[in-house]
């Protein structure tokens, strides 16, 4: 079987391909030589989920592509407790919402907005004892013969650490600790985080129903 997986995250890409059982080939957008930027303007994971694997559908459609299964696409979002759930659907560059204040110049560099993103967490949850959080994945897998779209979720509990521990991961990794863990994903292999996150537990649920 050969899936598209909708993202140009490169993070992600590497994670999803070490979940996916073998016999399952993954290709990026890249790999199909598809080069445009998705606006993901959707309120909610799911909506920029589907949107993300409806645009590539339909390219892959209009494009007479043949030899692929489907198209997957994975929406994530960081949902903290004592912010009722912020950032959610602005994890992305929630450093652009910024503290009351006029919005901060977009970054250009991955790993700036990254850091970016978990100073403004930190700094949100500074003095604050409630540290609870959780990631959230949503893949939306669209079947190409049948034009037919499926959702499954994902979700790791955890906590927001106190500062940034470990160079591993990406985004916010090294501010998350999951339950279970006084480590953050950071810290923690790459092959643990690939089987307890919310990623892989979205996973196994798409697994199942391929
Ligand atoms: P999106 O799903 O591409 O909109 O990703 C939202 C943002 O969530 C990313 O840019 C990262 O900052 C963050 N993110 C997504 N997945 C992870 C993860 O597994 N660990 C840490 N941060 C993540």
């Amino acid at each position: 079987m050969r899936l598209v997986f909708a993202s140009n995250n490169a993070h992600k890409l590497e994670e999803i391909r070490a979940i996916m059982p073998a016999g399952i080939e993954v290709l990026s957008l890249h790999d199909i030589g598809f080069e445009q930027e998705i606006e993901e303007t959707g309120l909610t994971l799911a909506e920029n989920s589907k949107i993300k694997a409806e645009t590539v559908y339909h390219w892959l459609s209009d494009n007479g592509y043949s030899t692929v299964d489907g198209v997957f696409a994975d929406d994530t979002g960081l949902e903290i407790d004592a912010l009722g759930g912020e950032p959610g659907v602005f994890t992305a560059r929630w450093y652009r919402l910024n503290d009351g204040m006029s919005a901060a110049a977009p970054l250009n560099d991955e790993r700036m907005i990254f850091a970016a993103n978990r100073a403004k967490t930190l700094r949100e949850l500074s003095g604050k004892t409630n540290r609870g959080a959780q990631f959230k994945t949503v893949i939306t897998l669209i079947r190409m013969a049948q034009n037919l779209t499926v959702q499954v979720e994902g979700v790791v509990r955890g906590r927001i650490a106190t500062e940034e521990y470990g160079q591993g991961g990406f985004g916010y990794d090294p501010i998350f600790i999951p339950e279970g863990y006084d480590k953050t994903f950071g810290e923690l292999p790459a092959d643990l985080k690939n089987s307890i996150s919310h990623r892989a537990r979205a996973m196994e649920a798409l697994v199942k129903i391929l």
